[in-house]
């Protein structure tokens, strides 16, 4: 992984500067990173003299529903806007019902993402697959714009970053990623108490529906391990939040897996997939191939049901992706620290 600077388009700050009402639109069930990107750019914006709303179609989970100003969230942007800015999302659908192209179709629009399977949808296109998380574009952003970044907006860009990491655990966290880590800190971000709030503290009902799921864990030759999440198993353990909680982290860790994935059952009858995989393997092209999207690392779609004939498709998808993947390595020399 390359540490060289990252660089910002200049034609964002143009974009800002001549816009006075900004809707900042993050993508559908948000993550800690889309939450934190989206309210820490809205409070640049406004810090700027901008009148900034912070636009998401679904609630803030859990893991960041401590940070202030969560509450400011609008669930589809005004028409009466001079500017988008979508954080954080990789193609155009991933805003949901936030985003009305029939009222803001005319509008300008600047793609801030950082997802490598960005469809470049904006006016202005800023994606940038080497940043770990689209809270460190937003701290680049600043940065390159001078714009001031308070405690509260470090927290905010700190959560983010630290949340799309894992808690700094992922293979691309580099010496870039810990100086920017630090510089936030020094601005104010209380990393401890972030880390708390946000790694340490799980609701009750997501402990009972993992013991539900966990049970039913299967294992595929190649090195697949998976299990499902039934919407009845959502009602028994009490759990209505959507995603799996880090489930599907937890299972990757199992060290004869080399992609995890959990297949969620949702009250439409889609079926959500989520993929990690291992340093060295791929899952965003699958993701893609599904109509989704993501990281290598982790990616992940929304398909049609019933879930036995999701997780069919997505598992012999898995098993071609995963002996291509392997038989590509076979054919370069690795270095010893290079994962499986
Ligand atoms: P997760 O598995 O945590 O839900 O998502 C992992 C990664 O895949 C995230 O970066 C997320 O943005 C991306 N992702 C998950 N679901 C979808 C999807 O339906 N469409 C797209 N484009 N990306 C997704
Ligand atoms: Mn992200």
């Amino acid at each position: 992984m390359s540490d060289n600077a990252i660089t910002v388009p200049p034609e964002i700050a143009n974009a800002i500067d001549t816009a006075h009402r900004i809707a900042v639109i993050t993508h559908v069930a948000p993550d800690g990173d889309a939450i934190g990107s989206c309210l820490g750019l809205t409070h640049l914006l406004r810090n700027l003299g901008k009148d900034a709303i912070p636009v998401c179609q679904d609630p803030v989970p859990y893991i960041v529903n401590w940070l202030p100003g969560v509450e400011e969230f609008v669930r589809k942007a005004p028409a009466d806007v001079d500017l988008v800015i979508s954080i954080d999302l990789s193609s155009i659908d991933r805003m949901g019902d936030a985003y009305d192209a029939g009222t803001l179709g005319h509008i300008p629009l600047v793609n801030i993402d950082h997802h490598v399977t960005n469809t470049y949808f904006g006016h202005v296109n800023w994606v940038e697959p080497r940043a770990v998380a689209a809270c460190e574009m937003v701290y680049h952003l600043a940065l390159a714009f001078g714009y001031p970044i308070t405690p509260q907006i470090a927290t905010y860009i700190l959560t983010g970053l630290l949340t799309d990491t894992r808690g700094l655990r992922t293979a691309n966290v580099s010496a870039r990623v810990l100086r920017v880590v630090t510089h936030l800190v020094e601005l104010g971000a209380p990393i401890g108490e972030i880390t708390e709030l946000t790694f340490n503290r799980r609701p009750l009902a997501i402990v009972k529906l993992w013991a539900l799921a966990l049970p039913n864990l299967r294992v595929e030759p190649e090195g697949i391990i998976w299990l499902v999440i039934t919407e009845a198993m959502r009602q028994e353990a009490g759990y209505d939040e959507p995603g799996d909680g880090g489930l599907v982290s937890f299972i990757s860790t199992a060290e004869e897996a080399y992609i995890g994935v959990v297949f969620t059952e949702k009250p439409d009858g889609t079926v959500n997939v989520s993929m990690r995989a291992r340093p060295g393997y791929d899952v965003a092209r699958v993701a893609f191939a599904l109509g989704g999207g993501g990281h290598p690392q982790a990616a992940g779609a929304t398909i049609d049901g019933p879930l036995d004939t999701a997780v069919q498709r997505v598992i012999h998808a898995l098993r071609e992706a995963l002996t291509e993947q392997k038989a590509a390595r076979a054919a370069v020399p690795q270095p010893a620290h290079a994962g499986k």
